[in-house]
């Protein structure tokens, strides 16, 4: 899982919950902690180290257009540098967010990129769902596992045939989405829930029926545990070289889902919800 993360890039980990994991990106914060130096130099003369610092180094010159020395200290060469990152922030002396108020949160969240948010966040962290078939779902969405299309381009592998059926080069469209076996299995969850769940367009179909929230989540659930088993029995495939079937699997799907929900369970349940799950035997 580690490997996949490295695919995926500190950036695209450390982005919110929108899109990332939500980690903090360190070299951000500390450039945003050091910036509250560089604003002290802006807008607080006042202060003894600032006036000290005006008297040993910048002797008149404006700080903002400020070269540093080359002989000059470490610890000061990197507030300089620090000083050049955040420029663009700083607009006639004020910074430019937030009323003019530095802030060290303001300032990280203007370091750090900002990305397309995607739609699928809601879906891939179902409260409903276990935590690690919602990191799988996460890799999932991102295209980030390590498939036989990949490692074929890295030298590790012979071929890029599918694990499980041997047939078709094994990418993340086709494991999850045209693999024999991964739509016999959506098929038999699906008929458990009472509606078609696929992986194409990835969650979205469910985010869009009319349904009670609860539904939604328990389908959405659902479909996530099957992309985690089905990752599963691919690595059984590549490794052990077989294979369990989907009904066995449909069964195991089932019973994640029913302990899950028994733990998350709304106080309050409609009569309609409670008339749905009965009928899937979760209530
Ligand atoms: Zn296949």
């Amino acid at each position: 899982m580690v490997k996949c993360l490295l695919l995926l890039g500190i950036r695209c980990v450390c982005q919110n919950r929108r899109r990332g994991l939500g980690l903090k990106q360190s070299q951000a914060w500390n450039i945003a902690l050091v910036g509250k130096l560089v604003w002290w130099i802006v807008v607080q003369p006042d202060r003894l180290w600032v006036q000290w610092v005006h008297h040993v180094y910048l002797k008149g010159s404006t700080w903002l257009q400020y070269n540093p020395p080359t002989d000059c200290c470490w610890y000061w060469r990197k507030i300089c540098s620090v000083k050049d990152t955040i420029n663009g922030g700083f607009v006639e002396g004020q910074w430019s967010l937030n009323s003019g108020l530095y802030t060290v949160k303001c300032c990280y969240q203007w370091l750090r990129e900002k990305k397309e948010l995607v739609d699928w966040h809601k879906a891939v962290w179902c409260p409903v769902a276990a935590p690690k078939h919602n990191f799988i779902a996460w890799l999932v969405a991102h295209q980030a596992l390590k498939l036989k299309d990949k490692l074929v381009l890295f030298g590790v592998c012979a071929d890029d045939l599918c694990c499980i059926c041997q047939l078709f080069p094994e990418t993340h469209h086709h494991l999850f989405t045209h693999c024999q076996f991964s739509q016999d299995l959506l098929q038999l969850v699906g008929n458990w829930l009472g509606t078609d769940i696929s992986a194409n367009g990835f969650l979205l179909t469910i985010a869009r029926r009319r349904w009670s929230n609860t539904r939604k989540k328990i389908t959405t659930a659902a479909l996530i545990a099957c992309l985690y088993f089905i990752w599963l029995q691919r690595n059984e495939a590549r490794i052990n070289h077989c294979l369990t079937r989907p009904s066995i699997i449909a069964g195991q799907v089932q019973e994640v889902i029913r302990s899950r929900f028994q733990c998350c369970k709304p106080v309050c349940i409609s009569q309609k919800d409670v008339h749905w799950l009965s009928k899937v035997h979760l209530v």
